[in-house]
């Protein structure tokens, strides 16, 4: 069963017992759009009581919110009474939500396309937010006063620029001026939801589409503590965005408008954006890694295989070629770069090493620094194929230790 069945069916038991219930928000505006949703919400007049009642598997996800979700045959389908949201205390989250009409509960969401049902069974929709001309229009609008709503709740000025951009659509003035007056606020909503919103936008082919928009809208100001880019610096990252493949990682996408910055200040926006400690390290090798890539540092075939070995060294070509491309400078060392691990076989990227510090031990060598040192000098010389047997390497490590 798809989620377009399992919604449908839902609509039709609700509908059946005495209920209005329509298809709500997101999927009505795709699906008018032509393009596929990414899941379906139901909205009713039933309370979550109701609802709980006419469906076996159900699941209270926002009870305050009024929201249930309901399975039908392995597909979950979120199924929300219409509402009214009380007063925002928080810049976030309604304080408390009432129980209300359609047009209520149409005027209480973000933008005029989201703010549309569709009744499945007749294709009738209802639209009390002039949704239907936005999309024809193909704009961004806010329902109502776009200054309220975004003091009610800073994240939509993030989503309404997410929107824009993968829908290919304008931000309309009114909302476009209000978002720009109300950026420094963004920096109040919590780093996770900044991140997220982040990485929804930098991963979807419209990237620099997106980019360009936070920068215009000076969103990007406050996005972290410590990350300022210029007029040339974020043109420079939309640039870079522009030459990454369609689809990017996360770490790639947001290493892309990272690459300015020193060391230290991709670090801190990792982690004051809450990334993981593997997308914080993945971004920090991509930034690094790529520098490298294009100074003129030399690579030795070990430092080639180290790369692939990572298992960022095809993000970390991405991201040189495509500041190469940018700076139109060092595409030629890119691709002799690419060319050579290119031609190394996945097995040989980490071979077992033919010293291991047993070998050591067994050689009385004491722990501390100069045992890392030793190994990893024997290690590169095998990896760069200088040495290939493992008593010729048990001899040279008996040499580097007598030294
Ligand atoms: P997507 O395709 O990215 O899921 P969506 O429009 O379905 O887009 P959701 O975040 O899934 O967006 O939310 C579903 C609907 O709930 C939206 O279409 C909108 O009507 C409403 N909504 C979601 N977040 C907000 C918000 N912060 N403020 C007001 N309404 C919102
Ligand atoms: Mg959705």
């Amino acid at each position: 069963m798809t989620g377009l069945d399992a919604a449908k069916s839902i609509v039709e038991t609700l509908s059946d017992a005495g209920y209005t219930a329509l298809f709500a928000g997101g999927c009505v505006r795709d699906r008018l759009l032509g393009l596929e949703p990414v899941d379906y919400d139901v909205a009713t007049s039933a309370t979550p009581d109701d609802v709980r009642k006419l469906f076996r598997k159900t699941k209270l996800v926002g009870a305050q919110f009024g929201v249930v979700l309901v399975r039908v045959k392995r597909v979950e389908v979120e199924v929300a009474t219409f509402r009214t949201d009380g007063s925002y205390g928080d810049g976030r989250r309604p304080d408390s939500v009432q129980f209300a009409t359609p047009e209520e509960d149409a005027k209480r969401r973000d933008f005029t396309v989201n703010g549309m049902f569709l009744n499945p069974f007749t294709d009738e929709i209802v639209d009390y937010v002039g949704g239907r001309e936005d999309l024809d229009r193909r704009v961004i609008r806010c329902i109502g006063d776009p200054d309220a709503r975004f003091s009610e709740d800073h994240l939509r000025l993030l989503r309404a620029v997410r929107f824009a951009a993968r829908l290919g659509f304008a931000l309309e003035a009114g909302t476009r001026d209000a978002i720009i007056r109300h950026a420094p606020r963004i920096s109040a909503i919590s780093a996770e939801r900044i991140r997220m919103e982040l990485e929804l936008m930098l991963t979807h082919p419209t990237r620099t589409t997106g980019w360009r928009m936070i920068w215009e809208t000076q969103l990007a100001d406050h996005l972290a503590p410590g990350l300022q880019w210029t007029e040339s610096s974020a043109e420079r990252c939309a640039r870079i965005l522009e030459g990454l493949p369609q689809t990017v990682s996360i770490p790639l996408g947001m290493a892309a408008i990272l690459v300015g910055f020193d060391v230290k200040h991709v670090r801190d926006a990792c982690r004051d954006l809450r990334c993981s400690s593997t997308v914080c390290r993945a971004v920090e090798y991509l930034v690094t890694t790529s520098a490298r890539v294009l100074s003129h540092d030399p690579w030795e075939l070990a430092d080639v295989k180290f790369l692939m070995a990572s298992g960022l060294g095809n993000d970390v070509l991405a991201l040189s070629k495509s500041i190469a491309q940018a700076e139109e400078s060092g595409s030629e060392r890119v691709s002799d770069l690419a060319a050579r691990a290119a031609r190394i076989s996945p097995s040989d990227y980490a071979p077992p090493p033919l010293v291991t510090g047993d070998d050591l031990i067994a050689m009385h060598l004491p722990a501390g620094p100069r045992f890392r040192e030793v190994l990893d000098t024997l290690y590169r010389a095998q990896l760069n194929g200088e040495l290939t047997e493992r008593d010729a390497a048990l001899a040279h490590a008996r040499v580097l230790i007598a030294n």
